[in-house]
């Protein structure tokens, strides 16, 4: 995720541009600049780091023109440089280009364009667009045509904005599978990323669908289908948000957008190259043994990981808390040490890492910030591209690692021998299909989960548990309770439940069971059988289960009855449920969702 933002107008635009793209800085912010058309050339400043430090490094405001493009970068494509920060200019330097998104087939274009002769001047994908748009101008002489030849060639998710002296005071705008939406003002005309670039200026939007190309000059826009270059008329809305309400994108609270967002930050972590999922899982088949290791939330992802491993490749891992890794862990030349975090900057993980550099581990890791400390400590590391996660609580980034682990737990299932390529490709298309079915689920199911988190909202104790792949669900799930409803919720593996913990349940002490498939006849029996005990002692239970589950549906006191999936992604789906049941517990409660007390995004202290 990154911000885009373009503007044309009279006069000098550059003071509107750079609030523009201020006002998407919480979209990504690891590197900013700007392109501006005077006259002949573009002028380009760039650089790394906030918008605010990248003005006073290059004084972006100095700048003059009626009409500039602006990005705030979250780098997926090469480092964190002032090279690689957009936006990007063409070989002949009549092109520059702002992208959001990823170009799956950048490689094969960037060998093609080398072969030309062309030099690359950074690491990313998006720099291809700069050339090949330089190369199709030639061809075909006008920007709008050169843009929709250069668009056919692409392969993966964009929002892209180009200028070019070819053609002043015009911007393009075009979108296939990354946000774009322009804005409209008498006195000038805007592309961005979303809304906030321009809601200070004007409130008149008109959203673009994908496969569509905006143009616009001061005067106003024309917006046509890229496919045959029909126009297409689209009545403007007025945007009635505030900024606050329009950063989270309508929702009420980040939590819930980014509980939302993950049908497409899964999709990112699927698209993730295969080769480098390969190369973490060769790793792996390589190592004498491998730790996986993760403090709070993506210690949980580990343990979740440490099953996928175990059920995929028939390969034991172990889980280690960060935090006490330096306690436990004895690791040396031969083993390899995975670590996952969020921020990429979590003091007890980073140490972790660089105890386990100092012992001789090789270290790789899985991170969402690119750039970030331990991205850059790791001998290999996998960018798992989940955009900014601004809610404290994780929910999306956390997601998504667990993606990337059972994505590693089937290469190297498939690599050993433990599983046919058939098998192998019949989860692959599970994984597929899934992000499709969350959405569905999403969309049909949330108010079945408000109503259970209302209905439950009086209760001051929680237990959650559950078997097998489902112990990691629940102790995740439970972490997340605790984190915004300030309630005392324990989890446990479901087996633990007569070993002690039953003597807390009473009439008042609710439980929480994550139920597996029926299909998984051991697990499901045992998963029942827990819930008896409790209900023995007169403990209401309730439980989140497949809806071809009669069984569990008449013992429980309610719950949540989910579609039936492939048992691959069935655990997954239990989790975002238990993610919207904590955040309407948390709402019901009055809670600071967004901003728990005690908490902080990431902890870089030790
Ligand atoms: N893939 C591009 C890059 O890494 C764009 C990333 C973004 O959306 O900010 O530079």
């Amino acid at each position: 995720m990154c911000g885009i933002s373009g503007v044309v107008g009279e006069g000098n635009v550059i003071p509107v541009l750079f609030e523009s793209i201020r006002n998407l800085e919480y979209r990504g912010y690891d590197s900013c600049g700007m392109a501006v058309l005077g006259g002949n050339d573009i002028a380009v400043r760039k650089n790394t780091g906030g918008v605010d430090e990248v003005n006073q490094k290059e004084r972006l405001t100095a700048l003059q023109g009626s009409a500039g493009i602006s990005h705030t970068r979250w780098a997926t494509h090469g480092r964190v440089t002032a090279a690689n920060a957009h936006p990007h200019l063409s070989y002949d330097g009549r092109f520059a280009v702002v992208h959001n998104g990823i170009i799956n087939n950048y490689q094969e274009l960037k060998t093609l364009l080398k072969a030309q002769g062309v030099e690359f001047q950074s690491e990313t994908d998006t720099e291809v667009v700069a050339h090949l748009l330089a190369n199709a101008y030639l061809e075909f002489g006008t920007v709008e045509d050169a843009l929709r030849a250069v668009l056919k060639q692409l392969d993966g998710t964009y929002a892209l904005a180009v200028i070019s002296p070819h053609q002043p005071d015009h911007i393009y705008a075009v979108r296939g599978g990354s946000p774009l939406v322009l804005g409209l003002s008498p006195q000038r005309n805007f592309a961005a990323s979303d809304v906030n670039a321009f809601l200070p200026f004007t409130r008149k939007a008109v959203y673009l669908e994908d496969g569509e190309m905006a143009v616009l000059t001061p005067q106003g826009y024309t917006l046509s289908r890229l496919a045959d270059g029909a126009l297409v008329t689209r009545p403007p809305q007025m945007i009635e948000w505030d900024a606050e309400t329009s950063r989270k994108g309508g929702y009420s609270h980040y939590m819930l957008k980014e509980i939302f967002d993950q049908p497409h930050t899964l999709t990112n972590a699927l698209h993730i190259p295969r080769v480098e999922i390969a190369a973490l899982a060769q790793s792996i088949q390589q190592a004498r043994s491998t730790t996986l290791m993760g403090v709070g939330t993506t210690y949980f992802v580990g343990l979740l990981g440490q099953y996928a491993f175990s059920q995929l490749a028939g390969v034991l891992v172990q889980v280690i808390s960060s935090d006490e890794f330096p306690e436990v862990a004895v690791v040396g030349p031969g083993d390899l040490v995975v670590a996952v975090s969020q921020s990429g900057e979590t003091y007890d993980t980073r140490s972790a890492v660089e105890l386990a550099k100092t012992s001789g581990a090789r270290t790789a890791a899985i991170v969402n910030v690119m750039g970030s400390t331990l991205s850059r400590l790791v001998d290999q590391v996998i960018m798992q591209g989940s955009g900014p996660e601004i809610c404290v609580v994780s929910t999306k980034a956390a997601l998504s690692q667990m993606l990337v682990l059972v994505r590693t737990a089937l290469e190297l299932g498939l690599a050993n021998g433990r599983l046919t390529p058939q098998a192998h490709n019949a989860w692959l298309a599970d994984l597929d299909a899934f992000p499709d079915q969350l959405q569905k689920t999403l969309n049909e199911m949330s108010g079945f989960v408000r109503n259970l988190a209302e209905k439950t909202a009086h209760f001051q104790n929680w237990l959650f548990m559950g078997r097998g792949i489902y112990y990691p669900m629940a102790m995740e799930a439970a972490l997340k309770m605790k984190e915004v409803t300030y309630l005392h919720v324990e989890g446990i593996p479901a087996g633990f439940l007569k070993h002690g913990t039953l003597a807390l349940v009473d009439e008042h002490f609710a439980t929480l069971a994550f139920f597996p498939p029926k299909a998984a006849t051991r697990l499901h029996q045992q998963t029942l059988a827990a819930v008896e005990e409790v209900k023995a002692r007169s403990g209401p239970v309730f439980g989140i289960y497949q809806e071809n589950d009669h069984e569990a549906a008449q013992i429980l006191d309610g719950g949540i009855a989910l579609p039936v999936l492939p048992a691959g992604v069935a655990p997954l789906m239990s989790l975002v449920v238990a993610q919207l049941f904590s955040y309407f517990a948390a709402l019901k409660l009055g809670r600071a969702i967004d901003k728990p007390r005690n908490l902080a995004k990431s902890v870089t202290v030790g």
